[in-house]
């Protein structure tokens, strides 16, 4: 199984970081960042397409 670290970028304080897409909830679902604690739709800190589509995949959506 291809473990794919996607990018993400926090589009309130503009830090961008690796993740697994294990360690992530939904793309429509709310996520915290840790580096500001502003909470968005998950789908919002996905860097690129590529990397929404491999978090859909990985949930199944
Ligand atoms: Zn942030």
């Amino acid at each position: 199984m291809q473990q794919a670290w996607i990018q993400l970028r926090c589009p309130a304080c503009e830090e961008g970081w690796e993740a697994n897409p294990a360690d992530l909830p939904e793309p429509k679902q709310e996520y915290t960042c840790k580096h500001c604690d502003d909470t968005r739709k998950m789908a919002e800190f996905t860097q690129t397409q590529t990397d929404l589509r491999i978090l859909k995949e990985f949930h199944g959506v």
